[in-house]
């Protein structure tokens, strides 16, 4: 997971990069502070302690991220341009194989960031 660039893409989204705060400490109950959204999280007995696991945001570098990312791209009409951009510097012979890196979940995720920060779309 790369924070940054993860931040950066669900704001590309239009989604909220969750700030969560525990309602109540050692409850497994979490509000995020931007969008108000709840979430339970799952917990376990440690002795007589109870700890709540704290939720996380998205990782992009992941299947369901590289999901969240094409459906971007497509909403965008970018995917084509980015392919492009992807092998401009790349020698044509070896066009074939860095579509199929590209097409990886975290060559994806870093490719995607890098594009849209220097498209500034
Ligand atoms: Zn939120």
């Amino acid at each position: 997971m790369n924070l940054e660039r993860d931040k950066f893409l669900i704001e590309q989204l239009g989604e909220c990069w969750h700030e969560w705060e525990q309602q109540i400490p050692g409850r497994n109950r979490f509000t995020c502070k931007i969008c108000q959204a709840i979430t339970m999280s799952h917990n376990f007995k440690l002795g007589h302690m109870i700890k709540a696991d704290y939720p996380e945001n998205i990782d992009l570098s992941t299947w369901q991220g590289f999901g969240k990312l094409k459906e971007l791209l497509d909403k965008k009409e970018l995917l084509f341009d980015l392919i492009e951009w992807n092998l401009e510097n790349i020698d044509p012979m070896f066009h074939k194989i860095a579509i199929i890196e590209l097409f990886t979940k975290e060559k994806f995720a870093s490719t995607v960031y890098e594009f849209l920060k220097n498209n500034n779309n």
